[in-house]
C-alpha cells in the first residue's frame, strides 16, 4: 500500500490538511506501506517557498514522516507535456480561446436554461469544439488552453457494455471511504454523465501548461499510488481522473474519500481560515495530539 498528501503551497495547513495527511499516513504505516509526499506548486502565480518550508515544519512536527523524496509538481513539467502531445496526437485536445465569460455567457443563453455545474464549475458549452481531427504532424499548440475532447475520450477509453444506468459505455473505480452522498463500492462511471454533466474539462491552462487533473492523475501514477486519500470534495473529480488513466493507459488506484473538518458554522475550512492553521495552534501551545483528537482521529 503506497499512499501520499498533496498539498499546495498557498497557504498555511490548516486542520483539514492535518486531518488528511494524518489519515493517508496512519493508513498507510497501518499496512506496513508507504506514505509519500508531493507539492502540487503548477500554480506559481500562488505558490510560495515560504508555504513550502511551512508544510515540512507542520508535518514533521505532527509527526509525519514520508518516504522517498517529495516530488515537486513545477520539476514534471516535461512529463506532463508528453503526456499532453499524446493526447493530441491522438486528436483527443482541441485549443479553446474562450474566457470565463465567453463560457458563462454562452451557457445561459436564453435557449439553453440555467446553466449546469460541472466538478470544474460551468459545464463548457463546447464553443471551441472543432468539427475536424487534428491532424497528426500538426505541433501541440501553445499559451492556449487545451480542453478534452470528453465524447472522444470516453468512446475511446471506457468498456463497451451497458451500464447500470443504461449508457452503452462504463469505467469503474473502486471507493473504499465515501463520497459527499455517501457513495461507497464499486463506482460505475457512465459516459453520458461524463459528457453531459462533465463535458469538455480543460487539461493545460494558457498560464500553467498543465491542470490539476491532468497533473495529479499522471503523478499518482509515477509515484506508484496504490490508494488515493483525500477529501471527498474531490469526489467528482475521480471521474475525470479514471477517464485520464484509461486514455494514458496508467493503473487506477483504489479511491479513499474522506469527510471534511468543518468550522462551528458547518463551513469546510478553506486556505483562508487561518484561525485554524495549525502554526498558529503550536504557537499556543497545542500537541499533536491535541489536533489528532481536534480532528477525531
Ligand atoms: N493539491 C490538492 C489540494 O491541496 C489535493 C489534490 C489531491 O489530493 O488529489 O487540495
Amino acid at each position: 500500500m503506497r499512499t501520499r498528501f498533496a498539498p499546495s503551497p498557498t497557504g498555511p495547513l490548516h486542520l483539514g490538511h492535518a486531518y488528511s495527511a494524518m489519515l493517508a499516513h496512519d493508513m498507510a504505516r497501518a499496512e506496513g506501506g508507504d506514505f509519500l509526499l508531493r507539492i502540487e506548486d503548477i500554480d506559481q502565480s500562488r505558490a510560495r517557498p515560504e508555504w513550502e518550508e511551512l508544510i515540512f515544519e507542520d508535518l514533521a512536527w505532527l509527526g509525519i514522516i514520508w518516504d522517498g523524496p517529495v516530488l515537486r509538481q513545477s520539476d514534471r513539467m516535461d512529463a506532463y507535456e508528453a503526456a499532453l502531445t499524446s493526447l493530441w496526437r491522438q486528436g483527443l485536445l482541441y485549443p479553446c480561446t474562450c474566457t470565463r465569460r465567453d463560457i458563462a455567457e454562452a451557457a445561459s443563453a436564453p435557449q439553453e436554461g440555467a446553466p449546469l455545474l460541472g466538478p470544474d464549475g460551468v459545464i463548457y458549452p463546447g464553443t471551441c469544439r472543432p468539427g475536424w481531427v487534428v491532424p497528426p504532424e500538426m505541433d501541440l499548440p501553445r499559451d492556449v488552453a487545451l480542453r478534452l475532447d470528453m465524447g472522444q475520450a470516453v468512446a475511446r477509453a471506457f468498456d463497451h457494455r451497458v451500464g447500470k444506468a443504461g449508457a452503452e459505455r462504463v469505467a469503474e473505480f473502486e471507493e473504499t471511504g465515501h463520497g459527499p452522498n455517501g457513495e461507497r463500492g464499486i463506482m460505475e462511471i457512465d459516459a453520458r454523465h461524463m459528457t453531459r454533466e462533465v463535458g469538455d474539462v480543460v487539461l493545460a491552462r494558457r498560464d500553467m501548461g498543465t491542470s490539476y487533473h491532468l497533473s495529479v492523475v499522471l503523478d499518482d501514477a509515477a509515484q506508484g499510488i496504490t490508494h488515493v486519500i483525500r477529501g471527498e470534495d474531490l469526489f467528482e473529480a475521480t471521474a475525470i481522473h479514471v477517464t485520464l488513466q484509461r486514455l494514458l493507459n496508467l493503473p487506477t488506484p483504489i479511491y479513499h474519500h474522506h469527510r471534511l473538518i468543518r468550522d462551528e458554522a458547518g463551513k469546510r475550512l478553506a486556505k483562508r481560515d487561518d484561525a485554524r492553521a495549525i502554526r498558529l495552534y503550536r504557537d499556543e501551545g497545542a500537541s499533536p495530539e491535541d489536533i489528532r483528537r481536534m480532528v477525531g482521529l
